[in-house]
């Protein structure tokens, strides 16, 4: 597992014309960022945000690679990309592209932050075009909730019991 964080500015205003535009679907979820003013505070300080990103992330990696393991779970490949972004909900997951993203702004903590990355990559590895939504997130939370990942992510500070 070797996860890059990178940044696209078209992928920032890709989601925010999205965000805009479908915003009934955000509604429900448990935390979003709507104001704009964020992206540009994220373009700013992309490298700032990107080292951040890589100081949450690379100490567990290689904890994670040993969980996807012992769980059987396997990512479509090894070295796959995560868009850091400013707005938006806390994650989301592109099955097409093989890549996830991850808002990492407004997080309580970075273990929040890789609290996402590791929602995001499970659903990438237990991903399956006939499923609907509740039953993606649910396949999700019941292997976040599953020893050695339970362990893991209540070790980074992520609470996903919040999660709704
Ligand atoms: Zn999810």
């Amino acid at each position: 597992m070797d996860i890059n964080f990178k940044y696209s500015f078209v992928n920032e205003v890709t989601e925010y014309k999205y965000l805009i535009t479908h915003s009934q679907e955000y509604k429900q979820l448990r935390s979003v960022v709507w104001n704009p003013l964020y992206i540009l505070l994220l373009l700013l300080f992309r490298k700032l945000y990107l080292s951040r990103a890589e100081s949450a992330w690379k100490p567990i990696e290689p904890e994670v690679e040993r969980a996807f393991k012992m769980l059987r779970l396997e990512l479509p490949k090894d070295n796959l990309v995560c868009y850091v972004h400013s707005i938006s909900c806390e994650g989301w997951y592109d099955p097409n592209k093989n890549c996830v993203h991850a808002r990492i702004t407004k997080c309580k903590n970075l273990g929040e932050f890789a609290g996402s990355v590791i929602h995001e990559l499970l659903h990438l590895a237990t991903y399956k075009n006939e499923l609907d939504y509740n039953q993606r997130e649910k396949i999700v939370d019941d292997y976040v909730a599953r020893q050695p990942l339970s362990t893991i992510v209540r070790k980074i500070g992520d609470n996903p019991q919040d999660l709704s």
